[in-house]
């Protein structure tokens, strides 16, 4: 068998060395083609060495010109959204993982799939912001999108192929993040957000898990990649982070994904679908398991939740609105220039600017609209950022 070509899309991020990870563990099986990130030098040019692809692209161009001073490589470098595009359409990959953050990747992930190729997508913000437009142009071709996302995955994994007119609801389970059973401290630093329980990812994702955002866009994820209405999608706190999620079918059975977490299964099973291949992942041990707990998601505790599901009900601009306000009120607290609490405040602000835009009585919006969009909610909530910045130093 032709080994398959792989081409990693945020290789240095976590989700990113754990492809790479798994890769590594059966060369037989598959190559590192293409290597993408977007600007941490040093490691990509260290995993460059070690997984040899024949293309390594930078999203930005002084990592690329870091990179071309570094030394002389036989690997070719390129820089910039073009670059990554070529990569995910070219005819020499066949699989391509995207785990890029935010919503760069869109566009590779639109070419790859316009190929007919497989795409894991790990970027849960590009499906929530474009899901659409991607589910539509991957249905066209005939493409294959697979979920990395655990919860996405457990789903994929329950529903094996079956028609989604036989599933009842589905039910999401969150780790509950840092804050779920103490409550959210007042004044939360940085660094008390980013500790989390039980999962470790990358920043963006560990402040969404805090404020239970990350939950909100999977829900919508899950929306986009099924085709469920939001009425028919669940979320429970499961504080063991060891069911991954669950489907009721019609008749009342529920199926539930299980494993200890560990991100290198679901990206084993993208890569290796439809076989079930051994994985690095422990088996679960049942004898001293800690009881299975769920929990109803409180959702006044957590705005952005909630948020998050009122932006799917109204439509399909709103959801990309919401992505746009969430990243940059998150990059803003990490920079330490907002509080935690502001983070739901910038993105309702946000979503108020832009009430009709895309709503679902009218035509859903086409790519280049939902761009524009997104481009303009995420100068509105910079701005209110500044504007809450400087109310602070107004108090202090
Ligand atoms: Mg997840």
């Amino acid at each position: 068998m032709r080994r398959k070509r792989v081409a990693v899309f945020g290789s240095t991020g976590s989700i990113g060395r754990a492809t790479l990870d798994v890769i590594g563990r059966m060369p037989y099986r598959f190559e590192v083609r293409a290597l993408a990130a977007h600007s941490s030098t040093r490691s990509l040019l260290q995993q460059a060495r070690r997984h040899r692809p024949a293309k390594v692209a930078f999203a930005d161009r002084s990592a690329y010109e870091r990179a071309r001073r570094a030394g002389r490589f036989k690997t070719e470098l390129c820089w910039g959204l073009d670059s990554l595009m070529d990569i995910a359409a070219s005819p020499a990959v066949d699989i391509v993982v995207m785990a890029m953050s935010g919503t760069m990747g869109v566009l590779p992930v639109i070419a790859a799939l316009e190929k007919g190729k497989r795409v894991a997508i790990a970027t849960k913000e590009i499906l929530v912001g474009f899901g659409r437009h991607v589910k539509t142009c991957a249905r066209r071709s005939g493409a294959e999108l697979l979920p990395i996302d655990s919860e996405l995955s457990a789903l994929f994994q329950c529903l094996d192929g079956r028609d989604i007119d036989s599933v009842k609801r589905v039910i999401l389970t969150a780790s509950g993040g840092p804050f779920w059973r103490k409550g959210i401290p007042a004044r939360a630093t940085v660094k008390q957000v980013l500790r989390h329980p039980t999962w470790s990812m990358g920043d963006k994702t560990t402040v969404d898990s805090a404020t239970m955002m990350n939950k909100g866009l999977e829900v919508i994820e899950t929306s986009r990649l099924l085709g469920l209405g939001p009425d028919r999608i669940d979320a429970f706190i499961h504080p063991q982070s060891i069911v991954h999620s669950l489907v009721e079918f019609a008749d009342g059975s529920v199926l539930a994904q299980m494993s200890e977490p560990d991100m290198r299964l679901p990206i084993q099973y993208c890569l290796t679908y439809p076989e079930r291949r051994p994985s690095p992942a422990r088996s679960l041990r049942f004898a001293g398991m800690p009881s299975l707990e769920f929990f109803p998601l409180n959702r006044r505790r957590f705005p952005c939740y909630s948020l998050a599901r009122k932006a799917l009900e109204s439509g399909h601009g709103a959801p990309c609105v919401l992505n746009a306000a969430n990243q940059v009120a998150v990059d803003a607290f990490l920079a330490g220039q907002i509080a935690f609490e502001d983070i739901p405040a910038i993105i309702r602000a946000t979503l108020r600017q832009y009430p009709t835009e895309g709503t679902s009585r009218s035509r859903p919006p086409s790519l280049s609209a939902l761009l524009r969009t997104e481009a303009r909610a995420t100068e509105t909530a910079a701005r209110l950022v500044e504007a809450s910045r400087s109310r602070a130093g107004g108090r202090s």
